[in-house]
């Protein structure tokens, strides 16, 4: 399918872009990657008269791996989270993520920024980043404000982010102990039937922290505080993950869509929380 017509708009830094954006008001919207944006307006699902190219602004690239804080521009493509050695050594689990969503076509292309902004509750990166806790750091015409990852989502495709504003990037601490994100799919190149992003600390036999948040369970990301204090003090033992699993299940709303009906996605939910923990527990 074809898309409508629109005016394409190459801006070189982040002040033009955010100008065109004020400018245009409803009838502008940024790009980055494409792969979300533009199959919706090849379904006729979005309707975008002006595209605001975000492809030239080096301000948006970039990841920085300093002082044990990360911070990662949101041009910064999905396969460049995967190849980064400085990354990968720093929080292994967002190139476990990354290798995990659609496949190198996508990934070459698809943006960080692109996927935490999208606010696609299939996206698999607005969990992660909650369950890193992290920061996404907004530009608009009144400046600069940044917001909780865990803060940011409202519903699906409604996010804190204004029509007028830039995701600029993506910051977190450097995450300490044993992480996994599991994801189960219909087949290679799907989005999650349900996912889970888990970072488990661990003081001698004892877990001394746990962070769990949940992909495409819900109508937005969903973090579980109580999943991550029924681990806390244990030892990850098999009643405490079931605590967890319970925990998390709680807090979950899934739809009945063509992945399945509500009861066999809380199944599936269940069983990846729990690998998740499990994973996670044993690379501590
Ligand atoms: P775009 O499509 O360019 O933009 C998406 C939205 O975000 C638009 O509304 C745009 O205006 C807005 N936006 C983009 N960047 C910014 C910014 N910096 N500031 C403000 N707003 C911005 N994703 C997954 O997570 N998991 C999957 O399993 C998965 N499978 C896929 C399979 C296929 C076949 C395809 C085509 C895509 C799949 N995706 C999946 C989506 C893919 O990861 C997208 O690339 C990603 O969701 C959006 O990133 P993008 O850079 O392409 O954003």
């Amino acid at each position: 399918m074809i898309p409508a017509a629109f005016e394409y708009h190459r801006p070189a830094d982040i002040a033009s872009a955010i100008s065109l954006l004020t400018e245009l008001g409803d009838d502008a919207r940024a790009i980055a990657g494409g792969h979300s944006l533009l199959p919706m307006m090849k379904l006729r699902m979005a309707s975008v008269e002006h595209l605001i190219d975000l492809q030239d602004i080096g301000e948006l690239r970039g990841i920085a791996v300093e002082g044990g804080r990360i911070s990662i521009g949101a041009m910064v493509t999905q396969n460049d989270l995967i190849e980064n050695a400085a990354l990968a050594a720093s929080a292994p689990i967002l190139r476990e993520a990354a290798l995990q969503i659609a496949d190198p076509q996508v990934r070459y292309l698809g943006t960080l920024g692109g996927n935490v902004a999208n606010g696609d509750p299939g996206n698999d990166m607005p969990g992660l980043m909650q369950c890193l806790d992290a920061t996404f750091t907004l530009v608009g015409p009144d400046g600069t404000r940044d917001v909780a990852a865990r803060d940011f989502y409202e519903a699906a495709y409604m996010t804190e982010r204004e029509d007028d504003e830039l995701l600029t990037r993506v910051s977190f601490d450097s995450p300490s102990g044993g992480y996994a994100y599991e994801k189960q799919k219909r087949k290679i190149g799907d989005y999650a039937t349900a996912a889970c992003a888990v970072q488990i600390t661990r003081e001698g036999a004892t877990c001394a922290g746990a962070a769990i948040a949940m992909t495409n369970l819900s109508d937005v990301p969903v973090f579980s505080e109580a999943a991550g204090a029924a681990l806390a003090g244990t030892a990850c033992d098999p009643e405490a993950v079931k605590a967890a699993v319970a925990a998390a299940l709680s807090e979950i709303d899934p739809t009945e869509d063509n992945r399945g009906p509500i009861e066999f996605k809380r199944h599936v939910a269940g069983i990846v929380i729990g690998r998740a923990i499990d994973r996670a527990w044993s690379r501590a």
